[in-house]
């Protein structure tokens, strides 16, 4: 069994009469990459700043590595902050601002050096150490950021955002590069994203947060595959809830259920429909969109609500495609991929 990293009790956060946390409970172990996932004023960024130090909770308690921390300053707790802006020092060298914590530790120059250059090389910039920060890309900067937080050896490196700043190619270069560099270095990652893709790509688990609470804790696929809640189900992939009366309809039962785009196939109106397993509802194509490698198709239900489906483009190409606009068609998918969810509150 592995270490708790960080242990969270209780925690609430006011500020005035704004409630940014309203009472997070939660524990990540040693050597996890945990993202923390939600909209813009879900409260996760105060929820990091607080395990930082930044921020002093109005309630709770924070442990990390089994020993409270929730009074001490930021330099008193053995965690590193990485921002979306890098704040890195213009006027120094790359080298320098990645053995700056060092020297403020009194660190011996000799050693200091040779653990920036080992840094550098972590993140694959060797050879750039002479070099002003003025003087590389976004990428790079955010690398430099990285190895000087990296060079101080903290039991926890917190991440702000710190792909967003970066174009989309990159940053899905970053991902990949970060989680490769995270278990290489075997240090727990705490990851503040409201990108659910990149979440998705890089977690071992993710918290859903929500209005200053986690909607839900789980691996990558539990969250996608089992959202917990209706707005897990449409803050992570694509909206697509069945409800209501439609609902009872199609599933033969009453409830709210979120269902995969990917995982319902678009079939012929007259395709017949008599596997038990499957569930299928049939309907008029509302909306076609080609999107190179996938089409998506929207579908209003006869049942009534709608449906996004999604297909792979395996011989299909975009003039097939436009032909299925007012098109009648059956909706089929396989009742274990229907995921009962409470309703919204
Ligand atoms: P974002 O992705 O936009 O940063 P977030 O999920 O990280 O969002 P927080 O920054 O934690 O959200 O903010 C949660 C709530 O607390 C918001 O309503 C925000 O306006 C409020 N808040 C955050 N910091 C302060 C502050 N210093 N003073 C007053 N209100 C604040």
């Amino acid at each position: 069994m592995e270490g708790s990293a960080i242990r969270l009790h209780g925690l609430r956060k006011e500020f005035g009469d704004t409630t940014a946390v309203a009472g997070v409970d939660l524990e990540i172990s040693d050597g996890e990459f945990f993202s923390m996932l939600g909209p813009s004023g879900s409260g996760k960024t105060t929820v990091l700043r607080m395990i930082a130090g930044f921020e002093s909770p109005t309630s709770g308690t924070i442990r990390l590595a089994g020993q409270e921390v929730t009074g001490l300053a930021p330099f008193e707790r053995d965690v590193h902050t990485v921002f979306q802006d890098y704040a890195l020092f213009p006027h120094m060298t790359v080298e320098q601002n990645v053995a700056y914590g060092l020297k403020v530790r009194k660190v011996p120059k000799a050693e200091r050096l040779q653990r920036a250059r080992e840094a550098l090389a972590d993140v694959r910039l060797e050879g750039f150490g002479k070099r002003r920060p003025g003087q590389l890309s976004g990428g790079q900067r955010q690398r430099v950021a990285l190895a000087r937080a990296l060079v101080g050896r903290p039991r926890l490196l917190l991440l702000d955002e710190p792909l967003g700043a970066l174009d989309l190619k990159l940053r899905e270069q970053m991902q990949v590069e970060l989680k490769a560099l995270q278990r290489e270095v075997g240090i727990t990652f705490v990851f503040v994203t409201h990108d659910q893709d990149e979440a998705l790509t890089m977690s071992d688990r993710i918290a859903v947060f929500n209005q200053g609470r986690i909607e839900q804790v789980g691996t990558p696929a539990e969250i996608y595959e089992r959202p917990a809640t209706a707005f897990v189900a449409s803050f992570v992939g694509t909206s697509n809830l069945l409800r209501g009366e439609a609902a009872e309809q199609v599933t033969g039962t009453a409830g709210t259920y979120s269902i995969r785009p990917e995982k319902i196939r678009v079939l012929k109106e007259s395709a017949i429909a008599d596997e038990p397993e499957h569930s299928t509802a049939t309907g008029t194509v509302a909306e076609v969109v080609y999107v190179g490698d996938v089409t998506r198709f929207l579908v209003d239900l006869d049942a009534g609500g709608r449906l996004t489906a999604l297909q792979q483009n395996l011989e299909t190409s975009s003039e097939d495609v436009a032909a299925y606009r007012g098109a009648r068609v059956r909706l089929q998918w396989h009742r274990r991929h229907a995921v009962q969810v409470p309703a919204d509150r």
